[in-house]
C-alpha cells in the first residue's frame, strides 16, 4: 500500500509541492507514515497572500464567532486523543501516554483561547485633561507566521495558532519537516471547525527553502526552535520591522540539596531529564547536587535508570521512546564523547538494539562534570544529564545561574528558606520547587531569559501581548 501523501493547505485547498520526502517512524525505520509533498518558496508566498486576503474577513468576525471555532476544534482534538496520540507517538517517538497527554494539552489550549477571546482586554479611563475619555483597545497584528520545531508536534502549534486566531490574526503555519502529519491534522480540524479559507494556511517544506519567505512580508513571526535559526530570524526582522517572538534553547539545572527528599529528587530528575526522551527545551540537563546527598542521589539514579525500559514508543510498558532521528542521535553521542574527554564518567548512553532499527539510546548520566564543561554549557536535547557536585547551597545556586539559556530551573529541598531563596534568586524564566523542570501549565506565561527567549511571553494571559497591538483613543464628547 502506498503511503498517504501530505500536502500544504493554502486558502482551504490541498496544494501539492515540488518534492516528496518520507515521514519515517523513529521507532521503526521501515514504517513510512506518509510522504510529504514539500513546498517551494513560491508556495510560501502564495500562503502569505492567502492569509493577507483572509485578514479583513477573519479580523472582522465577532469574538463569539472565533470562540466557537476554537472550542469546536478543541472538542474534536480531545475526542480523537487516542488516535492522534498514536499518530504523534508514531511520528515523533514519545511514548503513547506522553503523546496522548500532548494531544489533550492541545485541546485544552484551543478551549482556553476560546474562552480567553471573550474576556475583556481593553481599558477605559479618564484623561488627565478635563472632559476627555481614553480607551485602550486591542487589535489583531495581521498576518502571523507560526514556525515550530518537531518535539511537540501538536501542542506548540496549538499554543501559537490558537491565540493568533483568537485575537483575529490570520496564520501561515510551517511545522518542522519531521512532523508534518500531526500538523496536518491540527490544520484540518481547525479548518473544518469553521475557519474561512485562508485564515489558517499550512506550508510543508524545508526551513531553508520556505523559511526566508515566511519571515519576511508578514506582520509577526512566532518561532520555536534553535538559537541559531532564531537569531537569523531576529536579524531579518530588523529590516522588515515585523513583530517577533522567539522561544529558543534551554539549559536547565535541577538543584538537589542535602535537605531534599531523595525519592522526590530522583523522580524529578528522571521525569525532567528523560521524559519525552529528554527532547524538551525545558528538560533537566544539569543536576547540581550538594556534597551530603551527591553519592546517595547518584546511586538511586543509577538504580532507577537501569530499570527504565527503552523501546518502541507505541509499545505498552515502555518508559522512553527513541531519539527522533539519526542526526539527533549522533549529536547526543557526540556530547557524551565530549563529556568523557573532559573527564566525566558516563553511565548508560549506549545504543539499545531493536529488530526495527529504531534510534534508541539508553538514558545517560555524565558524572563528575564541572559547570564549565561543554556538556554543561551547550544544549544536548536528548536523554542525557550531567551531574555537578558542589559544597553548599550557595555554590549550587551559582552553578544553576551559570547558564545563558535560562528557561527553567528547579530545586529539590524540604528547607523552605532554601526554596524561597532559590525562587527569588534564580535567573530562569520558570522556577520549579520539588517538581521536574519540564511540565508547565497552559494558562500562565511560558518563557525564559538570556538567550532562551525574545519578545513577549507565550501562553495564558501573556499571549495577548504578542498577538495583538494596542490602540489608544482619545475622545472629547463636545467642543475641545
Ligand atoms: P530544531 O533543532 O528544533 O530542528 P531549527 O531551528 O532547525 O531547530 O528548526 C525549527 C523550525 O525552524 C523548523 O520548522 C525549521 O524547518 C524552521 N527553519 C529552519 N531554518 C529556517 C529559516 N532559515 N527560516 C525560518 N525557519 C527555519
Amino acid at each position: 500500500m502506498s503511503a498517504r501523501l501530505l500536502t500544504s493547505v493554502i486558502a482551504g485547498r490541498a496544494v501539492p509541492g515540488v518534492e516528496e520526502r518520507p515521514n519515517i517512524n523513529p521507532s521503526d525505520v521501515s514504517d513510512v507514515l506518509a510522504e510529504t509533498s514539500a513546498a517551494d518558496a513560491a508556495m510560501a508566498q502564495w500562503a502569505i497572500d492567502a492569509a493577507r486576503e483572509a485578514l479583513p474577513v477573519w479580523s472582522q468576525t465577532t469574538p463569539w464567532e472565533r470562540s466557537v471555532v476554537l472550542d469546536r476544534a478543541g472538542s474534536e482534538v480531545m475526542a480523537r486523543a487516542d488516535e492522534l496520540g498514536d499518530l504523534l507517538a508514531r511520528e515523533e517517538g514519545k511514548t503513547l501516554p506522553e503523546a496522548r497527554g500532548e494531544v489533550i494539552r492541545a485541546g485544552q489550549i484551543l478551549k482556553y483561547f476560546a474562552g480567553a477571546v471573550l474576556q475583556p482586554h481593553g481599558l477605559a479611563l479618564d484623561s488627565v485633561r478635563p472632559g476627555i475619555e481614553i480607551t485602550v483597545t486591542r487589535e489583531p497584528v495581521g498576518v502571523v507566521s507560526v514556525i515550530t520545531p518537531w518535539n511537540f508536534p501538536i501542542a506548540i502549534p496549538a499554543w501559537k495558532i490558537a491565540p493568533a486566531l483568537a485575537f483575529g490574526n490570520t496564520v501561515v503555519f510551517k511545522p518542522a519537516e519531521l512532523v508534518p502529519a500531526s500538523a496536518w491534522e491540527l490544520v484540518d480540524i481547525l479548518n473544518r471547525a469553521g475557519l474561512p479559507p485562508g485564515a489558517l494556511n499550512l506550508v510543508l517544506g524545508r526551513g531553508s527553502v520556505v523559511g526566508p519567505v515566511l519571515t519576511t512580508g508578514v506582520d509577526a513571526i512566532t518561532f520555536t526552535g534553535s538559537v541559531s535559526t532564531g537569531r537569523g530570524i531576529l536579524q531579518a526582522t530588523v529590516d522588515s520591522g515585523a513583530k517577533v517572538q522567539l522561544e529558543l534553547g534551554g539549559k536547565n539545572p535541577l538543584v538537589v540539596t542535602d535537605d531534599a527528599d531523595l525519592s522526590v529528587a530522583v523522580e524529578c530528575a528522571m521525569q525532567g531529564g528523560f521524559g519525552s526522551t529528554g527532547q524538551r527545551c525545558t528538560a533537566s540537563s544539569i543536576l547540581v547536587a550538594t556534597a551530603g546527598i551527591h553519592d546517595a542521589f547518584i546511586e538511586a539514579m543509577q538504580a532507577r535508570m537501569s530499570a527504565w525500559t527503552v523501546g518502541d514508543a507505541r509499545s505498552a510498558g515502555v518508559d522512553m521512546g527513541p531519539v527522533v532521528d539519526p542526526s539527533q542521535l549522533a549529536q547526543d553521542e557526540d556530547y557524551l564523547a565530549v563529556a568523557r574527554e573532559q573527564g566525566a564518567q558516563v553511565v548508560g548512553g549506549h545504543r539499545v538494539e531493536s529488530a526495527a532499527a529504531g534510534h534508541f539510546l539508553a538514558p545517560a548520566l555524565a558524572i563528575g562534570t564541572a559547570i564549565t564543561d561543554r556538556i554543561n554549557v551547550e544544549e544536548v536535547f536528548g536523554p542525557v544529564m550531567s551531574v555537578v557536585r558542589v559544597d553548599s547551597y550557595d555554590e549550587a545556586l551559582a552553578a544553576a545561574n551559570a547558564s545563558t539559556m535560562n528557561l527553567s530551573a528547579g530545586i529539590c529541598t524540604t528547607d523552605l528558606a532554601e526554596a524561597a531563596h532559590f525562587r527569588r534568586h534564580s535567573k530562569a524564566g520558570m522556577v520549579m520547587v520539588n517538581l521536574p523542570t519540564a511540565g508547565v501549565d497552559f494558562h500562565v506565561p511560558f518563557g525564559g531569559r538570556g538567550e532562551s527567549s525574545h519578545g513577549p511571553r507565550e501562553q495564558g494571559t501573556a499571549a495577548v501581548e504578542f498577538f495583538t497591538t494596542s490602540k489608544t483613543s482619545y475622545t472629547h464628547p463636545g467642543q475641545p
